[in-house]
């Protein structure tokens, strides 16, 4: 009895460090706006890096013709064509092959991830078939979705800056990677133009925007989590006098690497932490994208079996990092059998432990509960963080109007649409509502009614392709 006593301890202690009152939201909010205007003002000013990204215009629906995407920066490689018929039948089609990026190949050489890229390019172009024909003297044009932290030159020109999400190919740290894709594709014959290099969450604004333009922000929460928005021009001060047609530039946040004192952190997080190829590094990022919140889960369960004997002798596979993968901690989550058979059954495929009684499952769940909702409640400060930078949160009173042009300043609250895309999002259920919950909370119903969070579908690559389209050599 006096073990069970320490399993509701544990939870009880996990509760209250993962708790996110809509105040300490609210503060995390205003830390948020405050990191971004530092990280605005000076390079290095904040650990968010607020990269500008030189795309100063959004796809509108005008673009026409046939495009290339490369998508590199999750789980999956993609491959993409995007056929545009400009303003009347916009997007007509599209096709993507999706592979798994060959583990070795993560932590490899740059030449041999860029030639795998080339050649499974290669492939996908010489399968055109018949159905489709491109005019043969006309150079293909590509965009190359990153995503990963890039120093941007140009749009179609930036240096990797540091790997993220598992990634570690150290000779390519520094390098041009839009050069080394441009050179790998000529060394395999392909006659394309690496058009623009952006990362996932602008090719994300850049589908939100084709589809609906009062898009301003995209969120991605997958196997990372970042994020970018429209800015103006002015407002970025650590690059004097860059002008733009639009007044505005898409800045890259790399929110990922967030931090403030009052981000809910426990010992859980400050463990796994420690244990990361990235120590002190995506402190946001470990707090809420697919590739930690398993576990984080998997680390209290673990503590909850050195403390009680609810679990039995302490599990080996609960020492295990990372085997309790966050589709997995969903589906126990989700369970919504009365006695938690989808809970019992992942508890005895991934760490052999069999016969929890009912009551140690109901733990469980309320575990990965605590976890996902202070996950998906901190997205959601971050999203009003961005909204509140750009005057788009309701501070400045609310009146509807409207405005088109990207960067126009303003106070008034207009529609606003946020652009999401990842499977935390798309595919899981309980966070998206706990996300959609917490922006109305910090908001307040009457803003949050003109705020709209767009789920966009494969954004990262197919914005990749109409942003090669708005910025080809014929546009
Ligand atoms: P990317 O790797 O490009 O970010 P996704 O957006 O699909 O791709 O995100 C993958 C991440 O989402 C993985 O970390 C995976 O564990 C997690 N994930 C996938 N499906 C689910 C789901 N149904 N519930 C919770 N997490 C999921």
């Amino acid at each position: 009895r006096r073990k069970w006593n320490r399993v509701v301890g544990v939870l009880k202690e996990l509760e209250e460090g993962c708790s996110t009152p809509v105040g300490r939201l609210r503060q995390i909010v205003d830390a948020m706006v405050v990191e971004m205007h530092a990280g605005l003002a000076s390079e290095g000013g904040s650990k968010l890096k607020m990269l500008l990204t030189f795309i100063d215009k959004l796809p509108d629906g005008n673009e026409e013709g046939t495009y290339y995407a490369l998508d590199l920066g999750g789980t999956n490689f993609r491959v993409l064509r995007v056929q545009l018929g400009g303003k009347e039948s916009k997007i007509m089609g599209h096709k993507v092959e999706s592979q798994p990026i060959p583990q070795h190949l993560m932590t490899s050489t740059s030449e041999d991830l860029f030639d795998f890229i080339a050649s499974t390019l290669k492939e996908f172009v010489e399968r055109e078939g018949d159905d489709y024909t491109v005019q043969l003297d006309r150079r293909r044009e590509l965009g190359f979705t990153f995503s990963f932290p890039v120093k941007q030159l140009s749009v179609s020109s930036g240096v990797l800056i540091k790997w993220t999400k598992g990634f570690s190919i150290e000779d390519l740290v520094g390098k041009d990677v839009a050069e080394c894709l441009q050179q790998a594709l000529t060394k395999k014959g392909l006659h394309m133009r690496v058009a623009v290099l952006v990362n996932d969450t602008v090719g994300t604004l850049a589908v939100g925007h084709y589809d609906d333009d009062d898009t301003v922000a995209a969120v991605i929460i997958g196997t990372g989590t970042n994020a970018c928005y429209v800015e103006q021009t002015d407002a970025i001060i650590k690059c004097q006098g860059l002008l733009t047609n639009s007044g505005g530039m898409v800045v890259n946040m790399e929110w990922g690497n967030f931090w403030s004192s009052h981000l809910p952190r426990t010992s859980y997080d400050m463990d796994l932490d420690a244990d990361s190829p990235n120590p002190n590094d995506q402190a946001f990022e470990k707090m809420i994208s697919g590739m930690y919140l398993g576990d984080i889960v998997r680390r209290v369960i673990l503590r909850m079996a050195q403390e009680s004997d609810i679990l039995g002798d302490v599990p080996p596979r609960l020492t295990v990092p990372f085997i309790l993968s966050t589709p997995l901690m969903a589906a126990m989550h989700e369970d919504e059998s009365s006695d938690l058979t989808e809970v019992s059954r992942i508890l005895k495929d991934t760490f052999e432990i069999d016969d929890v009684p009912l009551k140690g499952r109901k733990v469980i769940v309320r575990v990965c509960d605590v976890v996902t909702r202070r996950a998906a409640r901190l997205v959601a400060a971050g999203i009003v963080g961005i909204l509140k930078k750009i005057g788009r949160d309701g501070s400045g009173g609310v009146t509807g109007g409207r405005s088109k042009s990207i960067g126009e300043p303003s106070n008034k609250v207009r529609r606003t649409v946020v652009a999401i895309e990842g499977s935390l999002y798309s595919s899981y259920n309980m966070f998206r509502e706990y996300l959609n919950e917490a922006v109305a909370e910090i908001l307040g119903e009457e803003v949050a009614q003109h705020v709209v969070l767009k789920v966009t579908e494969d954004g990262p690559g197919i914005g990749a392709a109409l942003l090669a389209a708005a910025y080809s050599s014929s546009n």
